[in-house]
């Protein structure tokens, strides 16, 4: 990395992307909702769940991408007006997915926060195209992907303009199958030392796995990371798509509980 000349690099400002009154890189920021738009009551029940239980802004991907051609993908332009008129019910601002460069305008009319995935972390094309936007990005880290790779797919964004990236380690591929990937923790404090960008986590995706989630996400805090992503379902039995990551309302306003106290503990301390 020492032969690159990234502005993705650290400098000495740390970068703060500011979406609507969240500043994200200030304080700790809880991204939470669920895996889809599925339909409006159960977006909308669980935007006010997750605001109720203390989250920041309101994900839900109404373009999804998934491993199977027959698997649910996503409610598409339905799915970005239910996410609307869910922030106009909340006030919490939208982070939803964008899987193709012909979409990004009219998602970005949409979203207060365009999603890149981890299938898609370097589809260059689709970087250039976000880019160009004004909204804020949250490129997940691919899921086969090194540090150096993945700073130099933000390096696309910030290049074509663009200077608001938040970076989100979801978990790599590694051989353990207990868990859907492995959460590599070490990136947070790895990314503190290479870049001035933010760095959330999903444990949700991270670990696949309700019963995990609480503690990668502590570790999270841990680890200085600026914020986290969390799948919350109003009901997670009836989830079209990943239902065994997601949280009840209240397992997430549990967890939420200590995420503060644990928050503030490690701002005193650390
Ligand atoms: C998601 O957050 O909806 C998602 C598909 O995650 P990832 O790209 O990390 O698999
Ligand atoms: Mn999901």
């Amino acid at each position: 990395m020492k032969n690159i000349k990234l502005s993705a690099l650290q400098e000495n400002e740390k970068t703060i992307v500011h979406v609507g009154h969240v500043r994200v890189g200030d304080g700790f920021c809880v991204i939470a909702g669920p895996c889809s738009v599925e339909n409006e009551k159960q977006t909308i029940e669980t935007a006010e769940a997750v605001k109720e239980g203390g989250a920041n802004m309101l994900r839900g991907g109404a373009f999804k991408p998934r491993t199977s051609p027959y698997a649910f993908q996503g409610l598409g332009l339905k799915g970005l007006k239910i996410l609307k008129k869910a922030r106009e019910e909340t006030g919490l601002p939208i982070v939803t997915e964008v899987i193709d460069t012909r979409d990004v305008p009219w998602v970005a009319e949409y979203a207060d926060v365009l999603q890149i995935g981890a299938r898609n972390m370097q589809n260059f094309s689709l970087l250039k195209e976000v880019g160009k936007t004004q909204k804020p990005v949250l490129l997940k880290r691919g899921m086969n992907s090194t540090i150096e790779e993945w700073l130099n797919c933000a390096e696309y964004i910030l290049d074509g303009g663009n200077p608001d990236v938040i970076l989100c380690e979801r978990g790599i591929r590694t051989f353990e199958t207990y868990t859907r990937n492995t959460l590599d923790i070490s990136a947070v404090p790895a990314l503190k030392e290479l870049t001035h960008l933010p760095v959330i986590i999903d444990p949700s995706h991270a670990c696949g796995r309700v019963s995990l989630i609480p503690s990668l996400s502590f570790a999270a805090v841990a680890s200085g990371a600026d914020g986290l992503m969390i799948e919350v379902h109003v009901n997670p039995l009836e989830a079209i798509c990943d239902k065994e990551q997601a949280l009840t309302p209240a397992q997430f306003g549990t967890m939420m509980e200590k995420i503060r106290v644990l928050h503030q503990f490690v701002s005193d301390s650390l």
